[in-house]
């Protein structure tokens, strides 16, 4: 089983969501199966109590679930039925913690964000994940909110628990525009940084600007973060958002997820697509 995580850097709202959403489509269309999660790192368990003004819409699932309203992208871009525990929420990792703390699991033991907060979120994602080939899993929020820590550290424990061919790490950050209307890359610098700070290296970086990134622009973020030009990724302003799948196959992010997890392509018929 694949693990592709997606993390965002510089601010929220940046379309890490339709980033991972895509990735997915594409993978789907090369005829895997894939499923995401959602990790919200609020405290509330789910979002049922939530202001839609705030948040957007609650969406509700199947199960009942009321969830962050990205798992409906998820559903329609990869076509499938989540469920609750596709959702992951610090309220919901939190109460199973100090649920079993009470019931007396872990007698004894002094019960700890780590090993005992970061194990439930691993055993969260993996049981999430079974059944399919790929699992995205979406960090909501941005590299460096303290709610995050410890979901990153049990990411880091994740990449050394695996094999490094099944986990991918993608990083979507803000290119923003200087006043002359050249590409500025400082802020995905800053927040790679930030990253690899706490131990993470992303294999791709996607860049959220107005337009695609300039050649230019994508050596300068490869050489910064440490990562191949090839594996530097525009993700420009669309006025359909079910344009991005499309586009990011243009310039081949699903050929270099596909390459790097070695997924062997094996195309669904167009009409199963
Ligand atoms: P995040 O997961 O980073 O919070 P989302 O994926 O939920 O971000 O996207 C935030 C908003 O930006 C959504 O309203 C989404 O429709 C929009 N959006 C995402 N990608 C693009 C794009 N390439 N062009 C235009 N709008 C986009």
């Amino acid at each position: 089983r694949k693990f592709v995580f997606v993390t965002g850097g510089v601010m929220s709202g940046l379309g890490k969501g339709i980033t991972a959403a895509s990735t997915g489509r594409l993978l789907k269309n090369a005829g895997f199966d894939v499923t995401a999660v959602k990790i919200d790192p609020y405290l509330n368990v789910d979002a049922g109590t939530m202001n839609p003004y705030q948040h957007g819409e609650v969406y509700v699932l199947k199960d009942g679930g009321e969830v962050d309203l990205d798992l409906g992208n998820y559903e329609r871009f990869l076509g499938v039925d989540m469920t609750s525990d596709h959702n992951v929420t610090t309220g919901k990792v939190y109460q199973e913690v100090i649920e079993s703390e009470r019931a007396g699991d872990y007698l004894g033991e002094t019960v700890q964000v780590i090993p005992h907060i970061t194990d439930d979120i691993k055993r969260r994602i993996r049981e999430a994940a079974e059944g399919s080939d790929v699992c995205l899993i979406e960090i909501g929020g941005t590299v460096g909110d303290i709610e995050g820590m410890p979901y990153l550290e049990a990411l880091r424990q994740f990449a050394h628990e695996e094999d490094e061919e099944d986990l991918l790490f993608a990083h979507v950050t803000l290119v923003p525009y200087s006043k002359n209307g050249e590409q500025k890359t400082k802020p995905t610098q800053h927040s790679v940084k930030e990253l690899r700070s706490i131990g993470l290296q992303p294999d791709i970086l996607v860049g959220r600007a107005t337009d695609e990134l300039d050649p230019k622009t994508k050596e300068k973020i490869a050489l910064f973060c440490d990562v191949p030009t090839d594996a530097v990724f525009s993700n420009p302003d669309v006025e359909d958002i079910y344009h991005v799948p499309l586009m990011v196959e243009a310039e081949g992010l699903d050929e270099y997820v596909m390459e790097r997890l070695n997924l062997k392509e094996e195309a669904l018929p167009e009409e199963e697509r």
